[in-house]
């Protein structure tokens, strides 16, 4: 069975992240949208309200399940059986950046492969941060955000 894990931080979740996961749907058997937590890290949605966000979200995929996992990404591939990690690009920054990690998390992962699905270019210019900065300027985020978390949580 092919598992592959798409980790993040998905604060908040956006249409770029659900594009990516539904382009890789026929790619695997199963996927998990795994929530990363990093106690380092500041958040602007609880844990709680990020998992309730991709729950909302995947509720009628059957081969997208939610997770949530600390420390390293490679640990968690290696207890769900994950031998995938899936990642977007959008950009070169983008690229630098994730370029590295996968090298690492091969090696430290036992091979584990990283698959990168390049954005669709309505979506490239999307990003949690940008929502969040929208947010906090009190805008409109519904362009930016996947239409079943719009009302549903608390923004
Ligand atoms: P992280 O904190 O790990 O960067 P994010 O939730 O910001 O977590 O992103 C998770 C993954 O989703 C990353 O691989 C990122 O490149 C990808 N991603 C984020 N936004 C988009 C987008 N608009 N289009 C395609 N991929 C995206």
């Amino acid at each position: 069975m092919k598992i592959a894990v798409f980790p993040g931080s998905f604060d908040p979740i956006t249409k770029g992240h659900v594009d990516l996961v539904n382009r890789a749907i026929p790619l695997f058997d199963k996927i998990i949208v795994a929530v990363g937590i990093n106690s380092q890290k500041k958040y602007l949605f609880s844990l709680e309200q990020r998992l309730e966000m991709l729950e909302k979200v995947f509720a009628n995929d059957k081969t997208v399940h939610i997770g949530q996992f600390e420390g390293l990404t490679v640990n968690y591939c290696k207890d769900e059986g994950a031998r995938y990690l899936l990642r977007g690009l959008r950009n070169a920054s983008d690229f630098d950046y994730e370029k590295t990690i996968s090298q690492l998390n091969h090696i430290i992962g036992d091979d584990l492969e990283t698959v990168f699905l390049i954005s669709q270019p309505e979506y490239s210019h999307i990003s949690s941060t940008i929502v969040r900065e929208i947010i906090k300027g009190k805008g409109n985020i519904e362009p930016f955000i996947p239409v079943e978390i719009i009302g549903q949580v608390e923004l």
